[in-house]
Formats: structure tokens, sequence, C-alpha cells
């Protein structure tokens, strides 16, 4: 087997650069546990950014995709599967809506949401022709194609890639007035995190979502949530909107949809959203094929059977409050809902890249979101004694550093 050495310097060559993992070289999972080509064993407490909400290689998933792949994989959607219309089934009856879009990547499903939203403006309300704009905000994270990055708020996801989209306003995350102030006759929809994983696990002010999804109901403005880290349990709730007792028009998802097993992505909505689509309209090869349905049931099943949303409330309130406990001089504060929480340093703490390597010395697997926050995201099945563990490693590290 190649050393981990070998490895970075096979990809270093070989690979474009447009990551910067923490050089550990990851063979093997088991619930929270990965373990490296030298056998070293770390708790992943980024879960591949939420995608491993039910932990590495669940054994039921393991077994789906292995069932479904020795039986069929990939039909296209020029025919039909027999698992696709029980995952369009299973997910609108576990979360209310009336159809799903699925496609394979996060990206993929933000792009099918602006184009759903576009399309209903044009035939539903009766925005004239080209003309359809979708507010976001500030600190957004909605994937990297080429149309999401023209409305990203990160200079560096823009810089050299253009021409971009035009059609999109951005306004201040958590900002209710700046909102009121966006709308016009030409709004279709306004596309938002209800938590922004990426930007830091930020959470608006309290009242924000619900306003936003009052003004957006007076005004004809379809709601969109992006629940693609913060959904499917993540934060307590199966979506985190629902700490706001909304209910948007538009519901984003992908990530742990598969359990990290497959790409998996999806819109759900209703029947008056997604029923602008004809056939022709949008499609994917590989969205909703055999293996993505067969997997992504499971998955949803697993959330359920396993609990992992009221286990997302109990041990993210006993690891918070743990963490709270710590005295730290390079420690801002805290905040976080659910297994869900972001360590936002001081600023001069010296940036959260090295507490993450420093953590890593300590066999916990943690990656810093912007300069100055660490993400705390392990699978949802962490039991209080891991976390337990992990919390000398967090302790050591925000007390000593390294
Ligand atoms: C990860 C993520 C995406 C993009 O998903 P990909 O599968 O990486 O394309 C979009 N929105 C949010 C909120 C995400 O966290």
């Amino acid at each position: 087997m190649a050393t981990s050495k070998e490895c970075i310097a096979l990809e270093d060559q070989y690979g474009a650069h447009n990551y910067k993992p923490l050089d550990v070289v990851l063979t093997k999972g088991s619930g929270i546990w990965v373990e490296d080509v030298e056998g070293k064993k770390y708790m992943d407490f980024l879960a591949a950014y939420s995608a491993v909400n039910q932990g590495h290689c669940h054994p039921r998933l393991v077994k789906v995709i292995q069932k479904q792949a020795a039986r069929l994989a990939l039909t296209s959607r020029a025919f039909r599967n027999d698992q696709l219309p029980f995952l369009a089934k299973e997910l609108c009856e576990l979360t209310g809506y009336e159809k799903m879009l699925p496609m394979n990547s996060g990206a993929e499903a933000v792009e099918t949401a602006i184009k759903a939203a576009r399309k209903w403006g044009y035939t539903v309300k009766g925005v004239e022709r080209n003309r359809a704009e979708i507010i976001v905000c500030d600190g957004n994270f909605h994937g990297r194609t080429t149309t999401i990055i023209s409305f990203s708020s990160e200079d560096q996801y823009k810089d050299g890639f253009g021409p971009l989209t035009p059609g999109f306003v951005i306004i201040p995350y958590g900002n209710i007035d700046a909102l009121k102030k966006a709308i016009n006759k030409n709004t279709v929809a306004f596309l938002v995190e209800p938590i922004q994983g990426e930007s830091g696990v930020v959470i608006p002010q309290e009242g924000f979502l619900r306003e936003s999804a009052e003004l957006c109901k007076q005004n004809n403005v379809l709601l969109v949530a992006d629940e693609i880290q913060s959904g499917l349990g993540r934060t307590g709730t199966m979506f985190a909107f629902e700490h706001e007792n909304i209910r948007p028009d538009m519901v984003i998802i992908g990530k742990a949809l598969s359990g990290g097993m497959y790409p998996v992505s999806a819109v759900i909505s209703s029947r008056e959203v997604l029923g602008v689509f004809n056939p022709g309209d949008h499609g994917s090869t590989y969205g909703g094929n055999p293996i993505a349905c067969a997997v992504a049931r499971e998955a949803l099943k697993i959330i359920v059977d396993e609990k992992l949303i009221e286990r997302s409330v109990d041990l993210g309130n006993y690891f918070i409050n743990k963490l709270r406990a710590i005295e730290s001089s390079y420690v801002d504060f805290y905040r976080g809902k659910g297994l869900w929480i972001g360590i936002v340093l001081k600023k001069d703490a010296g940036g959260a890249r090295r507490f993450c390597e420093a953590l890593r010395e300590r066999g916990v697997l943690a990656k810093e979101t912007h300069e100055n926050v660490i993400r705390i995201a392990p699978p949802l099945v962490i039991t209080r004694e891991e976390i337990d563990t992990a919390l000398i490693a967090i302790k050591d590290v925000l007390i000593n550093k390294t």
C-alpha cells in the first residue's frame, strides 16, 4: 500500500490544486471513525460537510448499494426504473411536499431551483421575459457552477471566471429591511440558507426567516431554502427552517440524502412550482438513477430509525455546553444548533487552520471555515462517550494551541 507521502506527492503532481486539504490520506471509515493509510485512527468532525450524517459506510447503505449495483445501475430518464417512484413518494411523504426532482450534486439541485423559479416567474407570476430577479444573501454558499458563483459575495469564487450570469441581487444576511427594499415586480425568488454553513455556522437573527416568509408570501415571491448542508437532521430538526415554523415554497437537499454513499440531490416543492417543467426543459443522465434512489431511500429511513434528529438535539446541547465551559483565551464565542457548532476564534488567535492542524495531531479531523471559525459537525451517530473523548483534544488545543 502507498504511504501518505506518496499519495500526497502523486495528487500534487497529477491533480488540479483547487483544494487545500489537511494532509491526511484516508483509506477506511466506519461510523464517526476514519483511518489513514498508516493505520492511524481519527474522529471525523466534518462528516464531508454533513454528507455523512448517518456515519461512514453505514452497513445498511453498503448493503443497499451492493445489491442495487448488482441488479440495475443506470437507465437514464429516457426509460423508467422501479426505484425513483418510491424515493419520490417516500421523500414527499416524509417532508410534506408534493413533488420532487432528482439530480446528483448539490450545485445541480440549486441550478434546478433557479430554473424552476425563473420559469415559474414567467409562466405563473407573469414577469416580463428575461427580467426575473432572484434575491440572495451576503456570505452565501450555494455551489460552484458559473451561474451560482455569479451571485457569490466571495471575490475568489468569481475572480477569473466571468462573464457572470445576471439576474441576482445580494442583500445582507438577516436584514429584513434590505429584503423588503430589494423586492420588486420582477422578483421571483428569495434563495437563502436557513443557517449559513460555509460562512461559519452563521445563524440569522431570530424572526428573520419568519418575516422573510411573510414578505415573500405578500409579494408572490418564492421562498427557496438551500438545506443541502443544514437539512436532514443536522440542526436537530429535519430542516433548519423548522426552527422558525415556516414552510418554504421550494427546498434544496443533497449531501446527507445519500449518507455519503453516492451523489444524490433533489428539489422538493409544490405541484405549482415543479409543474413548470415540461419534457425536455431540464434533465440529467444520472439524476434519479436506480442506485441513487435505492441509497437515498435507505439513507432517509436511517435518519428516522436511528432517531438522528433527536440525537442531534440532545448531543448538540451536551456538546456546546461542555465547550462553553472551556476557558480559552483564543475563543471569542461559540454558536450552533444541534450537532452543528462553530467555534469562533478571536481575531488575534492566528486563524483556525492551525487549530485544525493541532486537532488532527490529536486524532480529531475538523476544518476551518473562513479564517476564524472551527466547524464542529460530526456524524449524527456519534455517542456521548465519543464526544467526551474529542473534548479532551479540543480542550487541549483551545487552551494550549499546539
Ligand atoms: C455543499 C453545498 C452546496 C453544493 O453542493 P455540491 O454537492 O458540493 O455541489 C450547495 N449549498 C450548500 C448550502 C452547501 O453546503
